[in-house]
């Protein structure tokens, strides 16, 4: 007879609290007396060098940091270069296989899961990609298409699933898979098995930066700097720290007045769980307990005028996060295709030559538009970008300069070390008019974005530094007022005089 092991298949969720997947196999391992195993499967699209399937330079870089540090927790963790489907197939012939994984947002998940249960090999799949039920419907059994309905309607769930998050799992009284048996997994896997050290992961990823813009590949070296990730985190420990410090020092009190000011960001105002929860570190569920911990209430209510506007404010945009899941689940299209029907195939973009040319413009931060070019530099230098930014980017990437939103979803996949494939499309799409946004077309004025958003242009010296002087900036490449009359155009919505 073969040997039973309970393996956790680690994916996004480096973390030992609230970890559903993890927290199941460790359980069904003690219960059943089986041998334990966590194991990550390297495969060949998060080691190449381009961004396709979320995995941009940034997120390589974190990956060869954060592994070797989750892996610390175990005795054994296994790092197997391959396939998911031959890697499991490979094992099952050796042992009695029972597979525990979380649930992932990306498309290519299920297709993965399918192909593991026609293998028929046994895998449980824990509900960790959203907080609420994914499958959240309306009185009349539609999706929700419009983020106020879809928050009040799941609020109160959210914040009681964050009641309950689980205890961090105690690996003491576990049972890991024993010398022998490693060894036979070793014996299997020979030279794919990857030292879990940060240069031996580090080694197996290419330092291209490659993106594909429409038929065009470009390489981001050619225009911009790699970025320095002296100020991210990797590790569970390092975002709870962050978090609790964000709670101490009174900033998630006011987050409501911080979190749209460029200024503020300077100094850091906004909680930077975005690291965190992109790459599981951290649960939504625990950063909520945490702050009804902290705030002794439950939120039960968004509307309660006693409840810590700042926690509200915090708790509606983690449901923005959930929203954009449930978005991207439901239609999967999403990422190439715009939300509203009425924009798909209709919108005029730029001619390719012209739209390559404002594009890398764009990236290099040289749009004469000195917010854009100042957020352009803060993505560059840091892999990290304000809120507030990502929306004026966006806007006048696609609407003043009337190139395609795919692109700057693109090159942010490729850019960005918090990135969430969902979070990304959804703001995109936002960015661009296109997607589940009820009002018809935003055209942000980055002049009036910069004097409302950056009062004393502290954030564009910061980024610009000695470029910066207001007066003699370089010209913008399109004016914003004939900009803006394109864009009407090209969205073939009426001319209106308004700026
Ligand atoms: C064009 C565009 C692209 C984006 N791409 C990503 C992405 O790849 N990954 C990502 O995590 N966020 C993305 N966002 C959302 C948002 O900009 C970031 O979540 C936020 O800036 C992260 O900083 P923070 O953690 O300090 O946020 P805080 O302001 O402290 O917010 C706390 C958390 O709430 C969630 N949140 C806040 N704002 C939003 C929002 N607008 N949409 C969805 N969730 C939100 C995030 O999980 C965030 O960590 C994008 C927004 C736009 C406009």
């Amino acid at each position: 007879v073969k040997k039973t092991l309970k393996i956790y298949w680690s994916r996004r969720d480096f973390r030992l609290l609230d970890n559903p997947a993890l927290n199941w196999a460790v359980k069904e391992s003690q219960k059943t007396k089986s041998s334990f195993l966590p194991l990550f499967i390297l495969e060949d699209y998060m080691t190449c060098g381009n961004a396709q399937f979320q995995f941009g330079y940034p997120a390589r870089f974190f990956i060869s940091r954060a592994l070797p540090i989750f892996a610390e927790n175990f005795s054994e963790f296994l790092i197997i270069k391959g396939t998911v489907l031959k890697t499991f197939k490979k094992i099952t012939e050796k042992f009695d296989v029972e597979i525990f994984v979380n649930e992932d947002i990306h498309p290519d998940f299920y297709k993965q899961i399918k192909k593991i249960k026609e293998a028929n090999l046994k895998i449980h799949v824990s509900p960790d990609m959203m907080t609420v039920d994914k499958n959240t419907k309306t009185g009349q059994n539609n999706l929700y298409s419009v983020f106020t309905p879809f928050k009040k309607s799941v609020w109160l769930d959210f914040v009681n699933k964050a009641q309950k998050t689980l205890p961090k799992i105690n690996l003491t009284k576990t049972k890991f898979i024993d010398h022998s048996e490693i060894i036979t997994i070793k014996n299997i896997f020979k030279k794919q098995i990857i030292e879990n050290k940060t240069e031996k992961i580090w080694a197996q990823c290419s330092k291209k930066r490659t993106i594909l813009i429409g038929k065009n590949e470009i390489d981001l070296d050619d225009y911009v700097e790699k970025p320095d990730f002296t100020n991210c985190y990797f590790s569970e420990n390092e975002a709870l720290k962050l978090f609790k410090k964000y709670l101490k020092g009174g900033l998630m009190a006011d987050y409501n007045k911080n979190r749209n000011s460029l200024e503020d960001d300077v100094i850091g105002k906004t909680s930077k769980m975005s690291t965190g929860l992109a790459w599981g570190l951290i649960s939504a569920r625990t950063l909520t307990n945490l702050m009804q911990k902290h705030f002794n209430d439950k939120f039960e209510n968004p509307f309660s005028n006693r409840a810590s506007l700042g926690a509200l404010t915090f708790i509606s945009e983690l449901i923005w996060r959930e929203f954009y899941k449930y978005l991207l689940y439901h239609n999967p299209k999403l990422l190439k295709t715009e939300f509203q029907q009425k924009f798909r195939h209709k919108i005029k973009w730029a001619d390719n030559k012209i739209a390559i040319s404002r594009f890398l413009k764009w990236i290099k931060g040289e749009t004469g538009y000195p917010i854009v070019d100042a957020s352009m530099k803060q993505i560059e230098k840091t892999a990290w970008m304000h809120n507030r930014s990502r929306m004026i980017v966006a806007s006048i990437l696609t609407k003043n300069f009337g190139v395609d939103w795919r692109w700057g979803q693109e090159f942010f996949r490729a850019t960005l070390i918090d990135l969430d494939e969902a979070s990304n499309n959804g703001g995109w799409q936002w960015g661009a008019s296109v997607g589940a946004d009820p009002k018809p077309i935003r055209i942000f004025n980055p002049e009036l974005q910069a004097r409302n958003y950056d009062k004393n242009q502290q954030y564009q010296k910061k980024w610009l530094g000695q470029k910066f002087s207001k007066e003699k900036y370089i010209k913008p490449i399109i004016e914003h007022v004939v900009a803006r009359k394109r864009a009407l155009i090209r969205y073939n919505f009426k001319l209106q005089n308004k700026r």
